[in-house]
């Protein structure tokens, strides 16, 4: 597989550095400030379709690049973001960012035309949160179908009927809504075709021992059988091998993500990436 030198771990630091971006990172003042100090970066990792090998949409990722140049990931963060309500910010960052990026692209001749954005139900909840995913497209000149909006498995179980309204607007406006973290969580199985979501994402999870583990094996399967029968596009997180994809393309998932691809990488490493693996596309698949 083609590999970035791009990683989203800190973990070349030495503890000593790592301690100070954690308690960097640990500030609710300094997160604050992130926003006017343009301290947020997009990163985008590529989602491959598995049957024909191809690359036409990524997911974004949000970091933070810390005064040192220590680029935060988000667990360590989103839960500060959280506690000190500001995940309503950073998503309409993210998607702002997403919707500017996917301009450019597309302005570029890129040839990208998806990206999915995760999205919690904190914004959802917000009066204006479908008028402000409109106001971005309509702001960048993007049709709906660009944006895919992940949400978790646990977001979604704890949805009111509002959030699912919401929900079904934009999946009536054309955008793609999927279900991240896909067995986590306890959804039923009654429950799940309520949803206005059109793709499954399994979780990394199942993935991770999906070759010698055959529980693991057991409930992907389960999972895409599910999928099919509610007709929904399925996408395969964490994939890290070759014999791992080589397996979930003989299960038929649709797509993969994962470091056997790529890691999330800032937009110019993407590009670079892109262009390699196009050029090795017919080798590759
Ligand atoms: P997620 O949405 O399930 O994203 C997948 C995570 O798995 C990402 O971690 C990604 O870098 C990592 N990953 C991808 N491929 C592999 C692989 O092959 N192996 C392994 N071990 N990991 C892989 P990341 O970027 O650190 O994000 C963690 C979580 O933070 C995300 O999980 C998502 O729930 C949340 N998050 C990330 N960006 C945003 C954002 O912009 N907004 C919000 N609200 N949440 C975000
Ligand atoms: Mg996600
Ligand atoms: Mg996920
Ligand atoms: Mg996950």
């Amino acid at each position: 597989a083609l590999s970035s030198a791009t990683d989203s771990t800190p973990r070349f630091y030495s503890r000593a550095m790592q301690h100070r971006a954690l308690r960097f990172i640990r500030t609710e003042t300094r997160l604050r400030d992130a926003f006017g100090k343009n301290q947020f970066e997009l990163w985008f990792q590529p989602q491959v379709s598995l049957a024909d090998h191809q690359v036409h949409q990524v997911e974004a990722l949000v970091r933070w690049r810390l005064p040192g140049g220590e680029v935060a990931p988000p667990n360590e963060f989103l839960p500060v973001a959280r506690a000190a309500n500001l995940t309503v910010p950073l998503d309409r960052w993210v998607l702002t960012t997403a919707c500017a990026t996917l301009r450019k692209w597309l302005d570029d001749g890129l040839n990208i035309d998806r990206m999915a954005v995760n999205i919690t139900a904190e914004d959802v909840r917000c009066d204006d949160f479908v008028a402000f995913v409109r106001s971005q497209l309509v702001r960048f000149g993007l049709p709906p179908s660009v944006l895919e909006l992940e949400l978790t498995e646990s977001t979604l179980m704890d949805a009111n009927d509002d959030t699912l309204r919401k929900l079904s607007e934009l999946r009536d406006l054309g955008l793609d809504i999927a279900l991240d973290d896909f067995g986590t969580g306890y959804s039923s199985l009654s429950y799940l075709h309520t949803l206005p979501i059109n793709i499954l994402k399994i979780d990394q999870c199942f993935i991770r021992n999906i070759l010698t583990v055959e529980t693991d094996a057991a409930i992907t399967r389960s999972i895409l059988w599910l999928a099919n029968n509610f007709r929904l596009n399925t996408i395969a997180e964490g994939v890290e091998s070759r014999e791992q994809a080589d397996f979930l393309k003989a299960l038929h998932v649709d797509m993969t993500q994962g470091y056997h691809y790529a890691r999330p990488m800032p937009d110019p490493a993407f590009r670079q990436w892109l262009d390699r693996w196009r050029q090795g596309d017919s080798v590759a698949s």
